[in-house]
């Protein structure tokens, strides 16, 4: 049967706005870097896909490498749009990127405009799309000059493909250093997209306010620290999750004895709070308004009601606030 999108979706998301541009994003978006590749089960990611919109995620993010095998998420995505959400296209915000490896020889990572202007339209040829709404250089590249990397970024939005630009694992510096760039060629940096969790707090020191000096909101990737800000490990590392699976990213051994006593401390007070650990963790980050959206990763559709289910709670007490860190320190 033909997808018919939720009536009610739009009525209990947040929707933020990004730095001090037009674009507003949900507290809570959506991305594909695991669970929607081709090794994984179609029907499930779409399932995940079609729930998310139904709550009112709007941001679906890829980038040119996630799957495995390596672009095989903008596929699945693709098939998802043509099947389901083409006639929601402009009720949507998806993003791609380019940086990490993706081809053999010089042109296939890294900064090159040579790079990022093939990588993009490939990405578009996978989705079958005709522009993404952000597209971010995805790490940086100490070899390619600042100004070649930007003004590439510059002239995929020139060229109709891309709405938007945003900038990811970029450091404080090279954050200004890029920003002053866009904004001289006239296409300002709107997002940046760091890795921030309760237990990845780099952003604090130096990046963040970079970003509210230049006007550019930040999605933030890992929130959960890729699962275990949640229930999932407490009783071990069962079959079906991310540390036991093919993923490099997240290992059994990282799972240990030290993590997960401090993990069953924060889940008891997100427990008092009435919420589970991934919501509190989820509504950790997004406390004061700093962050624009918290960006989950989910292998399920209970996972994402977990995770839109955060915003019913948002707000910490100083007392919660001040024992999270004492757990965590
Ligand atoms: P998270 O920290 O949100 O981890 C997601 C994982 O946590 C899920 O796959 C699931 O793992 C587990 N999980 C989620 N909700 C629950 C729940 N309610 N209960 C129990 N377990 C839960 O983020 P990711 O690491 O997945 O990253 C999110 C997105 O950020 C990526 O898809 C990508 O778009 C982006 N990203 C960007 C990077 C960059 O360099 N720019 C780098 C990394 C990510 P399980 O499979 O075990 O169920």
């Amino acid at each position: 049967m033909s997808y018919q999108a939720n009536n009610e979706r739009y009525e209990s998301m947040t929707y933020n706005r990004s730095g001090k541009s037009g674009l507003k994003l949900p507290a809570i978006s959506l991305g594909l870097w695991h669970n929607f590749g081709g090794i994984d089960t179609y029907e499930n990611g779409k399932s995940m896909v079609r729930r998310a919109f139904d709550l009112g995620i709007t941001h679906f993010d890829l980038a040119n490498n996630y799957g495995p095998p390596a672009g095989s998420a903008e596929v699945s995505f693709g098939r998802m749009l043509q099947e389901d959400l083409a006639p929601y296209r402009d009720e949507m915000v998806i993003s791609t990127k380019a940086g990490y490896y993706m081809w053999p020889g010089p042109y296939g990572e890294w900064g090159s405009k040579k790079y990022l202007v093939s990588s993009l339209d490939q990405s578009l040829k996978r989705m079958g799309l005709d522009y993404v709404d952000i597209f971010y250089h995805h790490r940086p590249d100490p070899d390619t000059p600042l100004e070649e990397t930007m003004s590439a970024l510059d002239l995929i939005v020139r060229q109709g493909k891309a709405l938007y630009v945003g900038l990811s694992n970029y450091r404080p510096e090279e954050t200004r250093q890029a920003s002053k760039i866009l904004k001289e060629l006239g296409t300002p940096c709107v997002i940046h997209q760091p890795s921030y969790s309760m237990m990845n707090r780099w952003i604090e020191e130096g990046l963040q306010d970079v970003l509210d000096e230049e006007g550019i909101g930040s999605i933030v990737f890992s929130p959960l620290q890729k699962g275990i800000l949640t229930d999932r490990y407490l009783h071990g590392v069962t079959p079906d999750s991310r540390a036991a699976g093919p993923s490099v990213f997240l290992r059994p051994e990282d799972i240990t004895d030290e993590v997960i006593s401090k993990v069953s401390r924060l889940n008891d007070l997100a427990a008092e709070r009435g919420q589970k650990l991934s919501q509190m963790a989820l509504a950790w980050v997004l406390r004061g308004g700093r962050v624009t959206s918290a960006l989950i990763g989910a292998s399920k559709v209970s996972q994402i009601e977990d995770a839109v289910g955060a915003l019913n709670n948002a707000e910490f007490t100083a007392d919660e606030l001040k024992l999270i860190n004492d757990i965590l320190n």
